[in-house]
């Protein structure tokens, strides 16, 4: 069996490893000539953990993973600790920790694993077509692919998605603008083995640990879309709606480098049920585009890779068949995880800061015990236990 996989993301990637490590031929086209990941960093929940263990990179995986052992919240005007507690409970019952890391060195491990040389990039493919007992991808420049099944993990604005559902699709202004980026460790900004988030007006500003002595960082703030900000303004639009807060988000404007800052508009695509039409799949944020509030849209791709991976490995009816089982494994699934990253962006951001303002209060009186409990819940729904 050939599968063509159309993306070298993170989804792309994991697919291809997961595919090729089920003796599954695979070749990989990827648009751009160097893949430049639009965000800093990344956190791995131990759902994605555990897929890329599977997928061989258990060790590479340690390396690249900061030193995330405490969680806490700082109300943002004196920066005084809201709440505050171990990771270990969750650990302990999930089975595997989790791993921020940096977003280029995720993505140079994927593409190592998979081989550098076997992925085809500068190859965008304009469209695709089935045929009996097959399916074909036209490239931009004129180049044609011929396999048994296509894999769709070309992302948010997957030029595939509308073969597979029959329409277009609008991606959804989530109501507010993330940047990020990644700093040198300083302690008296955060400690350096803790994942600390500050909040307040329905803004906030985190920093998790990953490997090399480095914060990634983020900042969070409810706006219009469209406004003309960008990295030449970074420092000044962040003074400007932190302007109040506590010394240590100060201390972090000043630190970051504007240059190697992210500004995204964040969005999400409303979920649907119909992840595959015939022999093609759409996997990763193609399949499932979410907010980044639970840290779960990478996750999710992973989940998606080995499910499908599986699903052909394993299935004698043929690859439609296997597809749709890879379908029915994943669509309430990610469902669910894009439906819950909406709840919990609207509650952060302020969508009604009543609601807001509560969660703020509720936080005081956190122990870890819910905090914990959500996030296992959603980890222990992925594939592998
Ligand atoms: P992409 O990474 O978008 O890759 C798609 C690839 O396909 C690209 O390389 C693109 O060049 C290529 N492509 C596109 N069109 C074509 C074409 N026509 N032909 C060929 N190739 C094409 N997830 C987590 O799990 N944890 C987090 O902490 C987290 N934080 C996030 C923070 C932010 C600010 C954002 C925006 C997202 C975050 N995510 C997180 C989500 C995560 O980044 C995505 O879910 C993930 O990158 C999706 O991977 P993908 O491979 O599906 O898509």
């Amino acid at each position: 069996m050939k599968a063509i996989i159309i993306g070298g993301g993170i989804g792309g990637l994991s697919a291809a490893i997961a595919l090729k490590r089920c003796g599954i031929t695979t070749e990989v086209y990827e648009a751009v000539k160097e893949i430049k990941p639009v965000g800093a960093a990344i956190s791995i929940w131990p759902n994605g953990v555990k897929c890329l263990n599977w997928l061989g990179m258990k060790e590479q995986l340690q390396q690249l993973g900061g030193p995330m052992e405490f969680m806490a919240y700082k109300e943002f005007v004196h920066g005084q600790t809201l709440t505050r507690f171990s990771l270990d409970p969750l650990i302990k019952s999930v089975g595997e920790r989790p791993y921020p890391v940096a977003r280029a060195e995720l993505q140079d491990m994927l593409i190592d694993t998979y081989g550098r040389g076997d992925i085809q990039f500068g190859k965008r493919v304009a469209r695709i077509e089935e045929f009996d007992g097959g399916v074909r991808a036209y490239f931009e420049d004129g180049h044609v692919a011929v396999g048994d099944v296509l894999i769709a993990a070309d992302g948010t604005h997957s030029v595939i998605r509308p073969y597979v559902l029959g329409h277009q699709t609008e991606r959804r202004y989530a109501g507010y603008v993330n940047w990020n980026g990644l700093v040198e460790i300083d302690e008296s900004i955060a400690p350096a083995n803790q994942w600390t988030t500050f909040v307040g007006e329905g803004k906030r500003v985190s920093l998790m640990p990953v490997a090399g002595n480095r914060f990634y960082f983020f900042f969070d703030v409810p706006l219009d879309k469209g406004l003309p900000e960008d990295r030449t303004t970074v420092k000044t639009d962040l003074t400007r709606y932190f302007a109040g807060w506590a010394a240590p988000v100060q201390k972090l404007i000043s630190a970051i480098n504007p240059d190697t800052t992210n500004r995204i508009e964040i969005h999400d695509i409303e979920p649907f049920m119909q992840l595959v039409r015939g022999r093609v799949a759409l996997l990763g944020d193609s399949g499932h585009s979410t907010t980044p509030d639970i840290g779960q849209g990478g996750c999710a791709a992973m989940e998606d890779a080995v499910v499908l991976a599986v699903a052909l490995q394993t299935n004698s009816l043929g690859v439609e068949d296997a597809l749709l089982r890879y379908q029915e494994k994943r669509a309430y699934r990610v469902k669910d995880l894009v439906l819950k990253a909406r709840k919990r962006c609207d509650v952060t951001h302020g969508k009604d800061m009543n609601i807001t303002h509560s969660w703020y209060e509720e936080l005081k009186s956190e122990t870890g015990e819910r905090v914990l409990s959500g996030m296992r819940e959603t980890i222990l729904g992925g594939p592998l236990e």
